[in-house]
Parts: structure tokens; C-alpha cells; sequence
């Protein structure tokens, strides 16, 4: 059984990302990444410092926007139109969910679709189902498609099952998954005999939120499992989706939660960045 870790991955995208930083450099373009964090919470502030870390480490410039919890709608969308009007900025990560007065929809509506780094407006999605490459995926289901790229597992043809279907995970993942070719089948909380679909899978990805609910009898022999999950468990530990140790007797190929899927999302946000500014200078 193998066990596909994240950081070689990370660490592949990223060496890529810091050469095409540099050939952009060269180029008078300074690749730049807007972060809009709206109040303190503690979740944001953890991502936003690990997002800016890996910026830095890879050459792209990184403008912190942070602004208060009770922020009005208007001051908000005015910040978004300020930012979508700086050329000097190619990517625009907002931070979610927004405060509850805030209407989310209507704030990532706004940014521009060439600034869309995550995938979250329309615009974005609709390039990603028509399978066009003017917008971007979200970051997480990208970085599943890094991960199978790199340790080389073709979904051409191959039965990939996905459990969940949030417009941030399970949803776009299904169509990259299409675009390569994959024959696909999407399960949600009213899937019936889920173990049972789930056994049919070459390939299985687990984006559900509950914590080990995967078990051996979920897995086919040999499958690859990827883990999306991330939850705490009773005891305050980080853990998957996937029971780890009983699945690993099942699986060929098995992601770690931590350590797996989760290490690779901001190398993928940082490529996204770069692709932007590349779009740019067109
Ligand atoms: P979400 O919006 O809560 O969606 C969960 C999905 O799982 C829904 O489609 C839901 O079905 C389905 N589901 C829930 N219980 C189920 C059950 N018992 N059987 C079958 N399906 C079930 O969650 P999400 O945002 O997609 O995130 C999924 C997991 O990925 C979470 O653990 C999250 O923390 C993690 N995550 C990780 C990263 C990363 O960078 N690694 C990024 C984002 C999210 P219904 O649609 O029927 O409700």
C-alpha cells in the first residue's frame, strides 16, 4: 500500500510556480495576490498566514486586506470594485464564509472572473462545466488533480466515485474528473447502499466532513483513495474523512489526513496566481 503524501506534490508545484514567477519578473510583472479577510476569526487568520507564507516563498507579492466583522454591504462591495480595478493585483482570495449580515452571493459575484483565483464566481463555474480555460476550479479539487498527476494515476476511463457534492469540493472535482476522462458518479447523504457504490470505484474521493465515516468496507481492493476531509475528532485530533488504518489494508493507494490533500491547496493557489498574471500579460 502506498501512501500519497502531500508535500512532494506541493513541493513540485511550487518549483514550477517560482520559475514562472521569475520569467514574469523579467517581464516587468510582478505576480500579486489580494487576500480579503472580513473580522478575526481564528480559521481565517490560520489559512491567510499559511496562503501568505507560501506566496512569499515562491516570489508572489501578497496585499493583506482585513476589515471589520461589521462591515457594511456597500463598504464591501466598493473594497471588491477597488480591488478588481488594480491592475497591480492578478488574483483575489476572499476569505469564507462572510459574516452572516453579508450577502455572500453577491460579493463574489463581483470579483472580476480573470481575478477569480478559487473558482467562486458564476463565471468560473460555468468555464469550468463547459470545460473552457478562461476562469479557474476551486483550489481544493484542483490540488486532488495535482496529486493524481503526479504520482501518475490516469482517470482516463477509470470509475471515480466522489462522495459529496459542495460546490467548493465535490461538484467542480466531478467535472476536472470528467474533463480527464473519468467515468464519474457523484453520492451525497441520500445515496443508497453507499459502501456498496463506493466499492465500485478505481478511484474514491471522500469530501464529506465526518470524521473517519470511510471504512474498508467502503473500498475496493487496490483502490486509490483520496481523503478530502478535514475534521477534529473526540479527542481534538486532525483526522480525514477515511478511517486511515482500516482502510490502508484495503486501498493501493491512500492520501494522509494531515499531511495529504490539505498541504497541497495553497501551491495550487499560488499557481493560480501566476496563470492570472501570465493571462494578463497577453
Ligand atoms: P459540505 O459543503 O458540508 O458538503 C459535504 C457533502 O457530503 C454534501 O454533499 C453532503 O451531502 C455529503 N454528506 C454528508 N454526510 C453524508 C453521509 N453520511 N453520506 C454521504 N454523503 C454525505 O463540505 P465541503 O465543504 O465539501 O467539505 C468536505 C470536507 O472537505 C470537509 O471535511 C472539509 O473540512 C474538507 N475540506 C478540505 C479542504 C482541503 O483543503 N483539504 C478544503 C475544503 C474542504 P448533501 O449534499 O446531501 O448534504
Amino acid at each position: 500500500m502506498e501512501i500519497l503524501k502531500g508535500k512532494p506534490v506541493a513541493d513540485a508545484v511550487c518549483i514550477d510556480v517560482t520559475k514562472r514567477v521569475e520569467d514574469l519578473k523579467n517581464n516587468g510583472i510582478c505576480p500579486k495576490l489580494a487576500i480579503v479577510r472580513v473580522g478575526e476569526k481564528p480559521d481565517d487568520i490560520y489559512y491567510e498566514s499559511g496562503a501568505k507564507k507560501r506566496m512569499e516563498s515562491v516570489g508572489i507579492d501578497v496585499l493583506s486586506v482585513v476589515l471589520p466583522a461589521d462591515i457594511a454591504q456597500d463598504t464591501l462591495e466598493a473594497k471588491i470594485s477597488e480591488i478588481n480595478g488594480d491592475a497591480s493585483i492578478h488574483g483575489i482570495l476572499l476569505l469564507m464564509p462572510l459574516p452572516k449580515a453579508i450577502d455572500e452571493n453577491r460579493i463574489k459575484s463581483l470579483i472580476s472572473v480573470e481575478k477569480d483565483i478559487d473558482g467562486l464566481t458564476r463565471e468560473s463555474m460555468v468555464s469550468l462545466y463547459e470545460g473552457t480555460a478562461n476562469g479557474f476550479a476551486p483550489c481544493t479539487p484542483s490540488a486532488v488533480m495535482e496529486l493524481l498527476e503526479y504520482n501518475k494515476i490516469d482517470v482516463s476511463g477509470k470509475r471515480v466515485v466522489i462522495i459529496g457534492r459542495s460546490l467548493v469540493v465535490g461538484r467542480p472535482l466531478s467535472m476536472l474528473m470528467l474533463a480527464k476522462n473519468a467515468t464519474v458518479t457523484v453520492c451525497h447523504s441520500r445515496t443508497k447502499d453507499l459502501p456498496a457504490v463506493c466499492r465500485d470505484a478505481d478511484i474514491l474521493v471522500a469530501a464529506v466532513g465526518r470524521a473517519r465515516m470511510v471504512t474498508a468496507d467502503y473500498i475496493r481492493q487496490g483502490a486509490v483513495v483520496v481523503d478530502v476531509g478535514i475534521n477534529m475528532d473526540d479527542e481534538g485530533k486532525m483526522c480525514g474523512d477515511v478511517d486511515f488504518d482500516s482502510a490502508s489494508g484495503v486501498a493501493g493507494a491512500i492520501t494522509p489526513v494531515p499531511a495529504g490533500v490539505g498541504s497541497i491547496t495553497t501551491s495550487v493557489l499560488a499557481k493560480h496566481v501566476v496563470i492570472a498574471a501570465e493571462r494578463s500579460a497577453r
